[in-house]
């Protein structure tokens, strides 16, 4: 008796963990709502390339200043669409991860934000110049360059800067005038002390070491415009200012707010 009790409770126990083995070999994570409406909505398609139009149609009528100027971008969700990212990370149920990130980066294989591609060739045809300021890390800036003119985003040294965030841009927060990650690199911009825009590209120096005035900010995320957080941001005044120096795009996939 003792002896049958064994066995089946062996029987019973391997049962169990074979259950539990094939349920971990076969367990499927899902792909968040986020991300779906991104890959495959139609809508995603046509709202980024409906305020991309419009901010063209804006930059065309702009009259441009006197001072040289230049329109400030963030790359990822605003030029580089990553969801194919977040699609692989969602399947292995994990979430963001630096290291991934990074991999993910220096392949290369992000797509085009609907209509910015052709901004980005509005603003250059009307002789204004465009400041990358992204918070991907600096030491990734030759593989997001490559991604973009990969794609045929019209832009070469002489009149677009890619700026990585570095170490100093971090330590930078709280600093006078600085309120977000991004806010020394644009005020380097329109001072023209962006060293990096021409360190390695002498040639370009005098295109980027004089004061350029910001005329345009472009980003999904509301820290990629100045002096501006979640906390501080004033809805209403905000709203003011899109179709005159701002275009705010969606990214319902991560953010600040999150
Ligand atoms: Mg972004």
């Amino acid at each position: 008796m003792t002896k049958s009790f064994l066995i089946i409770l062996i029987c019973c126990s391997s049962l169990l963990f074979c259950t539990q083995s094939n349920k971990q070999i076969n367990q499927e994570f899902d792909v968040s709502s986020a991300v779906k409406w991104t890959m495959n909505s139609a809508e995603y398609q046509i709202i980024t390339e409906h305020l991309y139009r419009t901010a063209a149609q804006n930059i065309a009528a702009f009259e441009v200043p006197k001072e040289s100027w230049v329109v400030v971008m963030d790359v990822d969700e605003t030029l580089l669409n990553n969801v194919e990212y977040n699609r692989r990370r969602d399947l292995l149920g994990l979430g963001y991860s630096s290291e991934s990130w990074a991999e993910w980066v220096k392949e290369e294989a992000a797509t085009p934000v609907p209509g910015s591609i052709e901004f980005v060739t509005q603003v250059l045809d009307k002789g204004g110049q465009i400041a990358l300021v992204t918070n991907r890390e600096r030491e990734l800036d030759s593989y997001t360059w490559n991604n973009l003119t990969a794609l045929g985003f019209p832009i070469n040294r002489n009149n677009t800067c890619i700026m990585g965030r570095s170490q100093v841009d971090r330590n930078s927060v709280g600093m006078e005038g600085m309120i977000n990650d991004k806010d020394l690199r644009r005020s380097q911009i329109s001072s023209g002390t962006a060293k990096y825009c021409w360190v390695d590209n002498m040639e370009v120096k005098e295109v980027w070491n004089r004061p350029l005035s910001i005329v345009y900010q472009v980003g999904d995320n509301i820290k990629d415009f100045s002096r501006t957080t979640q906390k501080n941001v004033v809805i209403k005044a905000f709203i003011k200012r899109i179709s005159s120096d701002v275009l705010l795009l969606p990214n319902a996939v991560y953010g600040s707010w999150d």
